[in-house]
């Protein structure tokens, strides 16, 4: 357990901070987990994707930028980009055309794996009766549809978050605060897992205790700047240290 001692540390300061006594006072009762780069060794094929996207307008971007508008929904990141180099939202077609496109990109692309740990992760939190919610931006069904196949049992219909259930896409906390209404707890008995800075500022912001993980390119100090409560090296890192977080 070589994250052990940051990981108490971590929790003490939750604690502290819902007016709770101790660490050993936590009891998380939901787990609201994002899947790009979290569930799914996704990214490469995203930021890929969305670069090919964007060559088509004549536009050559830096592909790793994508990584910074992970978690924001398909709509969103469409409008950013015209912004910036069209200096106009897009218009509703638009979005549709575009997102067509890049998740055509995406599906033409080998299919992507599951991320090592997450299964182990998931049963843990399960077996140990914590509600498992999934919270993504991404409206791209061939990945939503595989989570029953990939991870069977573990999330129920009523317990998938997507893009088409928020008004506010992250980094507004609002698809956080939806996953714990649907999961029926509060702030302090929610712990969300990210890997975008985006995806920790609407967990942090949510009240929940918020992981990020760092399994893309994006630094530990972008993750803690946005809020994280605790930065760990990956998803088999956080399953192997997943009894310090369930009591
Ligand atoms: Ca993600």
């Amino acid at each position: 357990m070589i994250h052990q001692d940051k990981i108490n540390a971590s929790l003490q300061r939750f604690a502290a901070r819902h007016g709770l006594a101790s660490a050993g006072d936590v009891k998380f009762r939901a787990a609201l987990i994002d899947m790009d780069g979290t569930l799914y060794d996704s990214m490469g094929h995203h930021t890929l994707a969305w670069h090919r996207m964007m060559l088509d307008l004549g536009i050559a971007t830096d592909r790793d930028r994508f990584y910074l508008f992970e978690g924001m929904t398909g709509k969103a990141t469409i409008n950013l980009l015209f912004r910036e180099y069209l200096h106009r939202d897009a218009t509703d077609a638009e979005v549709a055309e575009h997102y067509h496109r890049k998740t055509v990109y995406f599906n033409e692309m080998p299919p992507v794996k599951p991320m090592s740990g997450a299964a182990q992760l998931l049963s843990a939190l399960q077996a140990s009766g914590i509600t498992c919610v999934l919270v993504t931006g991404s409206g791209q069904r061939s990945l939503i549809d595989r989570l029953q196949r990939d991870f069977p049992g573990i999330f129920s219909p009523d317990m998938i978050i997507t893009a088409a259930d928020v008004e506010h896409g992250k980094p507004d906390p609002e698809p956080y605060l939806k996953a714990m209404e649907r999961a029926g707890v509060s702030p302090s008995q929610a712990i969300v897992i990210e890997n975008a800075p985006l995806g920790v500022r609407a967990g942090a912001r949510s009240g929940a205790f918020t992981v990020g993980l760092t399994t893309g390119p994006v630094p530990v100090e972008a993750l803690e700047c946005e809020g994280a409560d605790i930065v760990l090296p990956s998803m088999e890192a956080l399953a192997g240290a997943a009894a310090s977080f369930i009591n």
